[in-house]
């Protein structure tokens, strides 16, 4: 992912220049680099793993298929479905987020910070980006969580029980917003286009990454990737856990922890019990 956003800065990315007004020219340029990236990405893996059947269901989390023929999804199919959510709404968000920060750093509302000024802080704050993902995610999630909020937004999300690389950034719009929003930390924070570019895909790309449904990616019966992300499939599959990811514990400290084992889904019981019992 770092090599990603340093490659886009670099040869993948308007000049600053031209991002001082909002024209089509360079608009265009990040909304088909950033199309092309997903549709790498999720396409890649989606034949991989759905349509090639590269490793059957050897590690996969949920040996179910993929939805079709069911009247929750659009078009009546997960895949399609997730597709068009990931693509009209995500992609589009995505970019939207890169035009106004792109817009900013070119007009000098926003500073940079050079490698030169501060190397140290500069390598720092790649190391800090999971940090405050995990936190502005875990607290964003709580919120969508929020009865009004899920009717409104994450339940489309949650149709998806069994999940797979689509599935990762289809989302309402109310939600691409909320959860992409992590990157305005850039605003405020001094930082380079590289670190903004980093916090961007990494967000974007690693939540299909995250939801393909194989815990690990496998080349002639041998793991050679590690891919999707056990703790957060827990979350698809018991909704009231794992809120968040497991870069900083805040699922522990707040009780929702789920390992998967049968003690963990007594506490999650427990935990539903009380919190029930307290609404009544
Ligand atoms: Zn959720
Ligand atoms: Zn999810």
């Amino acid at each position: 992912m770092l090599l990603l956003s340093i490659v886009t800065w670099f040869w993948w990315q308007p000049a600053l220049e031209r991002c001082r007004t909002f024209e089509l020219g360079w608009i265009a340029e990040i909304y088909l680099r950033n199309l092309f990236l997903m549709i790498v990405v999720a396409g890649g893996l989606h034949l991989l793993l759905y349509t090639f059947k590269n490793q059957g269901k050897e590690r996969k989390f949920d040996s179910r298929d993929l939805a079709c023929n069911n009247g929750a999804f659009l078009f009546r199919n997960q895949v399609w479905d997730n597709m068009f959510w990931t693509l009209a709404s995500g992609v589009t968000i995505w970019t939207g987020f890169e035009i106004l920060m792109f817009w900013g750093f070119a007009n000098g509302y926003v500073s940079f910070l050079s490698w030169q000024e501060n190397p140290y802080w500069f390598v720092a704050l790649f190391l800090l980006q999971p940090i405050w993902g995990s936190l502005h995610f875990y607290w964003i999630h709580r919120f969508l969580h929020w009865p009004p909020l899920y009717r409104l937004a994450h339940g489309l999300h949650h149709r998806n029980i069994n999940i797979g690389p689509w599935s990762g950034m289809s989302m309402h719009p109310v939600e691409h917003l909320l959860y992409l929003s992590t990157g305005m930390i850039h605003w405020v924070l001094l930082s380079h286009p590289i670190h903004f570019l980093f916090h961007m895909q990494v967000k974007a790309l690693e939540a299909v990454t995250s939801h393909c449904g194989f815990e690990t990616i496998m080349a002639k019966d041998k793991e050679i990737v590690p891919m999707g992300d056990f703790f957060h499939q827990l979350h698809h599959r018991y909704f009231e856990c794992n809120y968040g990811t497991l870069e900083m514990p805040w699922d522990r400290w707040f009780g929702s922890f789920h390992d998967g084992s049968v003690e963990a889904n007594e506490r999650m019981r427990e935990r539903r019990q009380r919190i029930f019992r307290k609404k009544d």
